[in-house]
């Protein structure tokens, strides 16, 4: 198996791999830092590097509990290894994505249980979110901005935590999503990112540490996807 570091060190950002297995333009990692993509959040960008060179990472691949990492080119890596995740991208990653976990939670508070329908992370510097809110005034969800920026500025604690899946499915809004629900651990447990104060709920994504760590969020835009769904998009300023 390939152990995942993204969720256990967050901040790990370079790290030494050994090689399990190798196919043309591909190379296995006994660890890897790598987010692998899933729940709308693009998988991580970066390189490996090893003793004959370096070469970009195109994209991973699960393969049970196994992560591929695809070359660029058809390299052949073997040995030791040096996995660099792009720090910048990750970093915009998760800004986006506490910033989509913040406007989601004020949305299920001020709409009494706002479910998501579906979310994307770009790699514009913006992301979507689309809520099952029928009946909903645009209006008032565009209103939510300023108190984003307020839990942005008040700089709460994100972590994660891990509940048992009974526990999960008993808590109100802890499984906030209708498309996709993270899949449980091998031991059962399901993962929960808590904003201190504000919010829980199943995710398997890549967040800030705390919320102080995201610029300012602009709601750019909220539309009506169907008779049920609103979509906002947001960005971030500056
Ligand atoms: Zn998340």
């Amino acid at each position: 198996m390939t152990r995942s570091l993204c969720h256990q060190a967050p901040e790990l950002h370079e790290f030494e791999a050994t090689v399990l297995d190798t196919r043309p333009g591909a190379v296995l990692l006994s660890r890897s830092a790598f987010y692998p993509g899933g729940g709308g959040q693009p998988a991580d960008r970066g390189v490996v590097r090893w003793a004959g060179g370096v070469v970009r990472v195109e994209r991973l691949e699960a393969e049970g509990d196994r992560l591929w990492h695809v070359l660029a080119e058809p390299a052949v890596v073997e040995g030791a290894v040096e996995g660099v995740v792009d720090a910048a991208f990750r970093r915009q990653m998760c800004q986006l994505h506490t910033g989509l976990h913040i406007v989601n939670a004020l949305a299920f508070q001020a709409f009494d249980g706002a479910l998501v329908t579906g979310a994307q992370i770009g790699d514009d510097g913006t992301a979507r979110i689309d809520l099952d809110l029928p009946g909903a005034d645009n209006d008032r969800l565009r209103a939510l901005e300023p108190a984003v920026n307020d839990a942005i500025r008040q700089n709460l604690a994100v972590r994660q935590v891990y509940v048992p899946t009974e526990v999960a499915l008993a808590e109100r809004g802890l499984l906030r999503s209708r498309s996709v629900a993270p899949p449980p651990q091998a031991d059962g447990t399901i993962r929960v990112i808590e904003i201190a104060g504000l919010d829980r709920q199943a995710c398997g994504g890549t967040h800030l540490a705390s919320t102080g760590q995201s610029p300012p969020v602009r709601i750019l835009k909220v539309d009506n996807k169907g008779r049920h769904n609103r979509r906002i998009r947001i960005g971030l300023a500056g």
